[in-house]
C-alpha cells in the first residue's frame, strides 16, 4: 500500500545530506510536533545531524514529549533559527505543504530557495516539483503515522525505540481525535508496532488529555455556554472567542484546541466552526461529518485548507465581526450540500 520507491528516494536524499532542518506548521500541533521529534530521533540514529524549527510555540500540553526542548522556537528564538537554517543542506517539509503555513516563518523561509527540500505530508494540494522527495498520503491518518511507515522501511527492529514510538503515537493519538475518524487498518498495524516498544500509551492519552489547567476548562465551558450559535437550517454551528475572552480565562496556546469538535455532537450539525480573534488576524478552524468538505470551503472563502473534515483558515484586516458575517453570508451557497 505504502509506496516504497518513494521511501527509498526519501532516504537516499536525507542520508546524502549532513545538516538537515526539519520544519513544522504555525501553530504546530500534536502531529507537528510529534512527527518532527519521531523523524528528528531517528535521523540521529542513522548519524545525521539535524534539528527542528517550529514557527511558533507548541501547546502546553505537549511540554513533556521526549527532546521536545531541543525544539527551535522561531519567534522567541528567531537569530538561532536563522542561523541553523543558514547552516542546512535539507529543510524537511513536515505535517504542511505550503510555506504560507509556517506564518511569521515564511518571509524568511523564501530566501532559502536554493536549499533541497523534502516533504512529508498528509494535506491535499502537495505540488510534488518544489521537492526533491515525497511522501504525500492524503488518506493517512496523520504525517506521524507516515514517519513510522518511513522508520519501518529502515527496519523496526533496528531503529525504533520507546521514545520515537512516543512521539509517533502523540500524533497518531491527537490527529484521528484518539482513534475517532481517519483510520484504517495500517494505523491500527502500525500502532500496534509502536505499543510493541512498551510506550505507556494510557500515561501519554492522559499528558494530552487529562493536563487542562481549571482555566481551560472553564474557557469551554463558557464558549459553549455563550459563544456558540447553532444554524439548524444549515446543520451547521459556529463559536466566536474574542481576544477579550480569551485574555478573561488567561488563554494559554492550545487552550482552544479541541472546541471546534464539541458542536459537532449534535445529532444533526453537519459543519462546526471556531473563530478566534489572534493578535492581527482572525483564525477559524472548520470540522465537519461525512462527505461535506471544509478543506474546500476554507480554500474558496478563508485563505486555508485541510482536509476534507478538519481545515482551517485565516482572514486579516478584518473584525471578528466582519469574520462571524462572512461565514454567514457564504452558507446559503453550502445549504444543499449540508441539508441533504
Ligand atoms: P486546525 O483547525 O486544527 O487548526 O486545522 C485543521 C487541519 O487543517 C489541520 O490538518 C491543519 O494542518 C489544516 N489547516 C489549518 N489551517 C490551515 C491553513 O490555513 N491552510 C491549510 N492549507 N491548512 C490548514
Ligand atoms: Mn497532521
Amino acid at each position: 500500500m505504502f509506496n516504497t520507491l518513494m521511501f527509498k528516494e526519501l532516504s537516499d536524499v536525507i542520508r546524502n545530506s549532513s545538516k538537515v532542518v526539519i520544519i513544522s506548521h504555525a501553530n504546530p500541533d500534536g502531529d507537528a510536533m510529534g512527527s518532527s521529534l519521531g523523524l528528528y530521533l531517528f535521523l540521529k540514529k542513522l548519524g545525521i545531524a539535524a534539528k527542528i524549527i517550529v514557527p511558533n510555540d507548541y501547546p502546553m500540553f505537549l511540554a513533556w514529549m521526549p527532546s521536545i526542548d531541543d525544539v527551535v522556537i522561531y519567534d522567541k528564538n528567531t537569530t538561532l533559527a536563522n542561523e541553523v537554517l543558514n547552516e542546512a543542506d535539507l529543510f524537511c517539509y513536515l505535517d504542511f505543504n505550503t510555506e504560507s503555513r509556517t506564518g511569521l516563518m515564511h518571509n524568511d523561509l523564501c530566501h532559502f530557495n536554493k536549499t533541497s527540500k523534502v516533504l512529508i505530508d498528509h494535506h491535499i494540494g502537495a505540488d510534488f516539483s518544489k521537492f526533491e522527495a515525497v511522501i504525500s498520503e492524503t488518506n493517512i491518518s496523520s504525517t506521524s503515522q507516515l514517519v513510522a511507515e518511513f522508520i519501518k522501511y529502515h527496519g523496526f527492529n533496528d531503529y525504533l525505540d520507546k521514545d520515537i514510538a512516543t512521539c509517533l503515537m502523540v500524533g497518531i493519538v491527537t490527529d484521528t481525535g484518539s482513534f475517532a475518524h481517519s483510520v484504517d487498518m495500517t494505523t491500527f498495524n502500525i500502532c500496534g508496532e509502536l505499543l510493541s516498544t512498551s510506550i505507556d500509551y494510557k500515561q501519554i492519552h492522559q499528558n494530552i488529555f487529562d493536563n487542562s489547567s481549571e482555566n481551560r476548562l472553564r474557557l469551554l465551558g463558557f464558549l459553549i455556554k455563550d459563544r456558540m450559535n447553532v444554524l439548524n437550517e444549515y446543520n451547521t454551528a459556529y463559536i466566536y472567542a474574542s481576544k477579550s475572552d480569551l485574555e478573561d480565562y488567561k488563554y494559554q496556546v492550545g487552550d482552544t484546541e479541541g472546541v471546534v469538535n464539541y458542536p459537532l455532537s449534535i445529532s444533526n450539525i453537519k459543519m462546526s466552526v471556531l473563530i478566534t480573534e489572534r493578535q492581527g488576524a482572525i483564525r477559524l478552524s472548520f470540522r465537519s461529518k461525512g462527505t461535506f468538505s471544509v478543506n474546500d470551503l476554507a480554500k474558496k472563502h478563508f485563505n486555508g485548507g485541510g482536509h476534507l473534515n478538519a481545515a482551517g483558515g485565516t482572514l486579516t484586516n478584518c473584525t471578528l465581526e466582519q469574520a462571524i458575517d462572512k461565514l454567514l453570508s457564504i452558507l446559503p451557497e453550502y445549504q444543499k450540500m449540508l441539508t441533504e
